[in-house]
C-alpha cells in the first residue's frame, strides 16, 4: 500500500499535464483545402502535439495551389531574429532535457559566436571563394533567426499573426490514411503534412540564404548574412570541429559532409543536405536531413508509396533547438516501430522522387 499511493499520484499529475501543456496549432484552411485533405491535415498536426508540451500556439493558414515542377509541397515560415545573447539565456532556460543539457554546454557564451562562412564577398580568400574561414565578428555572429514558431516554444516575444503558410500541390496523387501503408503511385499526405510542419516548428538553416546569396557577383558581404538559424547551432563537420581555436558551427556552403551535433561535433549525429545548387551542394536545400538515409521526417524528398515518419533523430532536433519533449524518455517500443517503418521507406526508395521542399 505504501508504493502505491505516490504512484497514483504521478499518474494524476501526468494526465493533468498532457491535458493542460500541448504544443496547440490554430489552423486556417483556403477553400480550395478539401474536408478530407484538412482531416489528413489535423491529423499531421496532432502527430506534433501529442511529441510536444510547450504550451504554445501556432497559427497555419494551410492550402493547395499549383507550385513548381516536382515540387509535392512547401512551407513559408515566419522568421523572427534576436540577439544571440537573448537566444542563448532562452536555451537556458528552457533545459528540460539530458540532450537539452549537453546541447546548451557545447554552446560558445555570447555577445559572439564563430562559424565557417565561404562565398561571401568579403572573403579573405577572395570574394565568393568557396574556400571556408572563420568568422566570429560582425553581425552575423551575434544575431540569430528562427521561426516564430521556433521562437514560441523558446518563451522569446513574438508579435507575427501567423507563422506559416502551407501549400500542397494539386497535381498529385495522395493516400490520406499511412495506417495501411501508402498506395503504390500516391503520396503518403499526412506524412508531407507532418514535414511542411516540421519546418515551421524551425527545422530551417541559414545556408539556404547563402547559397541564394552567393551565386550573382558581388554577392554579400558576411555581415549580411544574419541567418544563422537555431538549428544551425548544432550543425558541424570534421574541418569545423578541428578549427584551431576550438569547434565552431559551419555555416559554408559546400559539398563537404555536415552533421548534426549536440556536443560540439564530438558525437556525430545525422548528416545535413549540404545546399540546392548542385555546383556547390549536393542538389538538397540545407534545410533538411541528407538524402536517402532514412534520417526521418525531415528528409528532403519522398517518394511514391513511401510511409514518412517521424525519427529519433527528428524528436532530438527539435528537442534541441527548443521544444519540450512531453515525455521525457520515449518507450524502447517507440524506437522500434521508428526504425520499421524507416526500414519500409528504404526499400521504396525505387519510385520517382519529388522534392518535398
Ligand atoms: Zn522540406
Amino acid at each position: 500500500m505504501k508504493l502505491r499511493r505516490p504512484l497514483l499520484t504521478v499518474a494524476v499529475l501526468l494526465a493533468f499535464s498532457s491535458a493542460s501543456q500541448a504544443l496547440t496549432f490554430n489552423l486556417t484552411f483556403t477553400p480550395t483545402t478539401s474536408l478530407q485533405e484538412q482531416a489528413a491535415f489535423q491529423a499531421a498536426a496532432a502527430r506534433w502535439s501529442s511529441l510536444f508540451a510547450d504550451p504554445v500556439t501556432v497559427n497555419l493558414a494551410v492550402g493547395t495551389a499549383a507550385l513548381g515542377p516536382g515540387i509535392l509541397a512547401q512551407a513559408g515560415s515566419t522568421r523572427v531574429q534576436y540577439s544571440y545573447t537573448d537566444v542563448y539565456n532562452a536555451f537556458s532556460a528552457d533545459r528540460t532535457s539530458a540532450d537539452d543539457q549537453t546541447a546548451f554546454s557545447s554552446l560558445t557564451a555570447g555577445p559572439n559566436f564563430g562559424m565557417l562562412i565561404n562565398r561571401t564577398s568579403n572573403n579573405p580568400n577572395g570574394a565568393l571563394s568557396p574556400t571556408p574561414y572563420l568568422d566570429n565578428t560582425g553581425a552575423n555572429t551575434n544575431t540569430i533567426r528562427m521561426t516564430s514558431a521556433n521562437a514560441k516554444a523558446l518563451n522569446l516575444p513574438v508579435s507575427a499573426a501567423s507563422d506559416a503558410t502551407i501549400t500542397f500541390g494539386n497535381s498529385f496523387t495522395y493516400d490520406f490514411n499511412p495506417s495501411d501503408g501508402i498506395n503504390p503511385g500516391a503520396y503518403d499526405f499526412i506524412g508531407l503534412a507532418t514535414h511542411e510542419i516540421g519546418h515551421a516548428l524551425g527545422f530551417i538553416s541559414g545556408v539556404d540564404i547563402l547559397v541564394g546569396n552567393s551565386v550573382n557577383p558581388p554577392g554579400f558581404a558576411d555581415d549580411a548574412f544574419t541567418y544563422v538559424n537555431t538549428l544551425d547551432l548544432f550543425r558541424y563537420s570534421t574541418l569545423s570541429v578541428a578549427n584551431a581555436s576550438g569547434p565552431v558551427i559551419d555555416f559554408t556552403a559546400d559539398t563537404r559532409v555536415k552533421f548534426f551535433s549536440i556536443n560540439k561535433g564530438v558525437t556525430q549525429g545525422a548528416g545535413f543536405s549540404t545546399g540546392s545548387n548542385s555546383a556547390f551542394g549536393d542538389g538538397r536545400q540545407a534545410s533538411h536531413w541528407k538524402d536517402n538515409l532514412g534520417l526521418g521526417i525531415m528528409d528532403p524528398t519522398a517518394g511514391t508509396g513511401e510511409l514518412l515518419a517521424i525519427s529519433a533523430n527528428d524528436v532530438q532536433a527539435f528537442d534541441v533547438i527548443g521544444w519540450s519533449l512531453a515525455t521525457a524518455v520515449p518507450e524502447p517500443s517507440t524506437y522500434a516501430l521508428m526504425i520499421l517503418g524507416i526500414g519500409g521507406l528504404l526499400a521504396r526508395r525505387h519510385a520517382a522522387q519529388q522534392r518535398a521542399a
